[in-house]
């Protein structure tokens, strides 16, 4: 459970999480900062503090940075820890959006007065109005849509030529996740999907979101891309892949468990 507004000795050992802007401060050799409070590569005295977990026995900390920072090369997006490990990730992903929560939540959405935060769980409530608000979690699905030996890739217009991926979208309100993947592959492609599976999730702080994955079989449609988010798609053949997401993200997953299937056939 996360416990926030923590007053901590300097002598508090732990992993520090030190969050400006949605980014990690990572020493020079691309660490999470490990040590005392009071040995910290840059001063944090007076900033908030979070618990939000254990990492290898260690306590670990989320500390908001709201001060200018000079260093640039030091803060570095979530995604630079990608490659270092879920349990890491996590950590950083989780420091990433409490800070969030905790910088755009200090006044009231319905009636503008100052927020406070509830000292038994992580929310923030209006002592004027009683609206309580709570982190914010965006959920996505992620459909890879298979086609006998060919899978569906995407490029989308904020990604460079030559970069293609499975579809994505946000779910919206009152949306089932299964909804979603339907809507979304109809809306963006043009394309019916049957066999829908659920596959597995993944926190993606980029700032809020969820990615929850799913595999689906083409049930019928000829590709027509929506202008406004798809730049271009295709049948592609899975012996025969562009350049296509990480390994470590649930996109790059889905892609290869999609390749795993036809070989398995
Ligand atoms: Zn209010």
């Amino acid at each position: 459970m996360i416990k926030h507004s923590l007053k901590l000795p300097d002598t508090e050992h732990g992993y520090w999480f030190i969050i400006n802007q949605g980014r990690v401060y990572l020493q020079d050799s691309q660490a999470v900062p490990c040590g005392s409070l009071a040995n910290l590569p840059i001063d944090c005295s007076d900033m908030e503090i979070c618990f939000i977990g254990e990492y290898q026995q260690q306590p670990c900390y989320l500390v908001v940075f709201d001060d200018r920072v000079s260093d640039e090369q030091n803060w570095h997006s979530a995604r630079t820890l990608l490659p270092y490990g879920e349990a890491v990730f996590q950590l950083a992903a989780r420091a990433t959006q409490v800070a969030l929560f905790l910088q755009t939540h200090r006044f009231c959405g319905q009636c503008g007065s100052t927020m406070r935060l509830v000292n038994w769980e992580l929310a923030t409530l209006c002592q004027k109005c009683g609206h309580r608000c709570y982190p914010r979690i965006a959920p996505c699905v992620l459909v890879a849509v298979i086609k006998d030996s060919e899978i569906l890739l995407a490029r989308s217009n904020r990604h460079k030529a030559g970069f293609f991926s499975i579809l994505a979208g946000f779910v919206e309100s009152a949306e089932t996740l299964e909804q979603a993947a339907v809507r979304e592959v109809k809306e963006e492609v043009g394309i019916d999907i049957k066999n829908l599976r659920y596959i597995g999730s993944q926190p993606w702080p980029f700032p809020h979101s969820l990615m929850t994955g799913f595999i689906a079989d083409y049930a019928g449609g000829q590709i027509v891309c929506q202008p406004q988010e798809i730049a271009e798609a295709y049948w592609c053949d899975l012996a025969d892949l562009p350049e296509t997401p990480s390994i470590d993200t649930l996109s790059g997953q889905l892609i290869a468990l999609a390749q795993q299937l036809k070989k398995s056939q």
